[in-house]
């Protein structure tokens, strides 16, 4: 019975600890998906990250909110420092510590997200597109727009203003579906986990070809066995790689 209450205590650490960055993840940093977890789901359908392919380009869009009023566009910023644009230049400049640096108007940049999905909804040509463009508490917005270029902590605000219906709850439902069906973002991270899949095959291979174990990188020595030659790792019998030739 007594040597539970170690393995207890072991395991309560290590829930204690999981929990802790879990819990430190989401107060330390919002995120505006965080945020966008807020709204009323019966009224507003939220896709994060989003990649549509629309006239031989892809566009990834970071926050789509299809409505009862509308489709939201959401573009984050994560600057800090003055912001400084007007509604039609193509750069605005970001001023931080009398350094200056050169950033690409957010609100055409976000136009041509809206475009792009509006090529992909295009049998819904009555649907209203709203722009939002957020940036953290840590910059200080000096910009003259109608597009709504705002802060996190004012996005939900922003967002319910809007209030005259646009779309039934049909048209809510299959635009999601539609939107999510053109959605290339698993396709992209599925390459890439075969892409990770594939590399780690080769490091192996190549461990291999340098007579290394690939598991403790200790030397591969051939032996003999009952059933003929193979390779197998010098650390044996503490590991117990072995590969026939
Ligand atoms: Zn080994």
């Amino acid at each position: 019975m007594e040597i539970f209450i170690p393995i207890l205590l072991i395991l309560l650490i290590l829930a204690l600890r999981f929990f802790k960055a879990d819990i430190k993840g989401f107060v330390g940093e919002k995120t505006t998906s965080s945020v966008l977890f807020f709204l009323n789901k019966s009224k507003y359908k939220v896709l994060n990250d989003v990649i549509l392919k629309s006239g031989g380009y892809t566009t990834q869009i970071d926050h789509i909110v299809i409505s009862d009023f509308g489709i939201f566009v959401i573009e984050t910023k994560n600057y800090k420092g003055w912001i400084v644009g007007s509604e039609n230049a193509e750069f605005w400049t970001q001023v931080i510590y009398r350094r200056k640096e050169k950033l690409y108007n957010p609100i055409r940049q976000n136009f041509g997200h809206i475009k792009a999905l509006k090529n992909c909804l295009h049998e819904y040509p009555n649907v209203v597109y709203k722009s939002i463009i957020v940036f953290p508490s840590k910059a200080d917005i000096k910009v003259n727009t109608t597009t709504d270029v705002i802060y996190l902590q004012n996005l939900l605000e922003t967002i319910r203003k809007y209030s005259q219906i646009n779309l039934s709850e049909t048209d809510k439902e299959n635009i999601y579906n539609k939107i999510s069906s053109l959605n290339l973002a698993e396709t992209f991270n599925k390459r890439k986990h075969v892409k990770a899949i594939k590399q780690r095959i080769q490091k192996r291979e190549n461990a291999i070809n340098a007579n290394k174990c690939p598991r403790c990188g200790n030397d591969l020595i051939m032996r003999n066995g009952k059933y003929g030659n193979f390779l197998g790792c010098k650390s044996y019998p503490y590991c117990k790689f072995l590969r026939n030739v």
